[in-house]
């Protein structure tokens, strides 16, 4: 017998269902197949044989997102808008953080080392709260476009950087604070211009372009980029 091919040896979940066509998805390193019912065993080696170049590179990939992501548990410091900015550790019986020119100084009063994660997420909530409704205000401005804009509000979510509904709410990620100025620029220009365009058309990209010319950079930047900015 051959060896067998890297895949045969990582867990396959397969499913059958009421579909059309055979699909293969790919998360957190578990290969997944969906196929019609009735579907012969044949069939689904020989696509899983035709996807082996594909597969490889994607494991490989996301291998390698889930290296990069900072564990900023133990960092001595954090990206903030294009900075690197010194983590100071103290101690004390209430938690609370100062920022300023020597750093982020994180008053935590018990040992453990996750005891630092929700000053940081509330360290970088309170900045998205203030940057990104000034530079969404400002730009809606610019563009004749305040009218429009009802509701500006922060979340965490896990695939999205913004959203803007036909009621003109736009709605961010606070992690896009961890990226550079320019990225936080783009996505504000992304969804500012949703209130005039609530679509990808041409017409939209056009109305991006003029508001952040350099639009093309920071969108791939924040695509290539986007999934070391997790707070973990
Ligand atoms: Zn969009």
């Amino acid at each position: 017998m051959s060896e067998p091919l890297f895949w045969q040896q990582l867990p396959v979940k397969l499913s059958y269902s009421e579909r059309k066509t055979i699909a293969l998805y790919v998360k957190d390193s578990q290969i997944e197949i969906r196929a019609p019912l009735g579907t012969p065993d044949h069939f689904v080696q020989d696509f899983l044989a035709t996807k082996t170049a594909w597969l490889e590179k994607t494991l490989a990939q996301q291998r390698l997102q889930l290296g990069q992501r900072v564990d900023y548990r133990q960092a001595s410091q954090i990206p903030f808008m294009g900075f690197n900015v010194r983590l100071i550790r103290a101690e004390a019986a209430s938690p609370s953080w100062q920022f300023d020119v020597a750093g982020l100084k994180c008053n935590i009063p018990d040992e453990s080392d996750s005891a630092i994660l929700p000053l940081l997420s509330d360290f970088y909530q309170q900045q998205a709260k203030f940057w990104l409704v000034k530079k969404t205000n400002d730009l809606a401005k610019m563009l004749d476009l305040q009218k429009r804009l009802s509701d500006i509000r922060f979340r965490r979510t896990k695939t999205k950087w913004g959203h803007c509904t036909n009621q003109g709410r736009i709605q961010y990620n606070w992690q896009i604070m961890m990226a550079p100025e320019s990225v936080i620029d783009y996505l504000v220009a992304h969804e500012v211009c949703h209130l005039q365009h609530l679509n990808h058309s041409r017409a939209f990209w056009h109305l991006v372009h003029h508001a952040h010319p350099n639009f093309n950079h920071d969108r791939r930047w924040l695509r290539d980029n986007g999934h070391r900015l997790r707070l973990a």
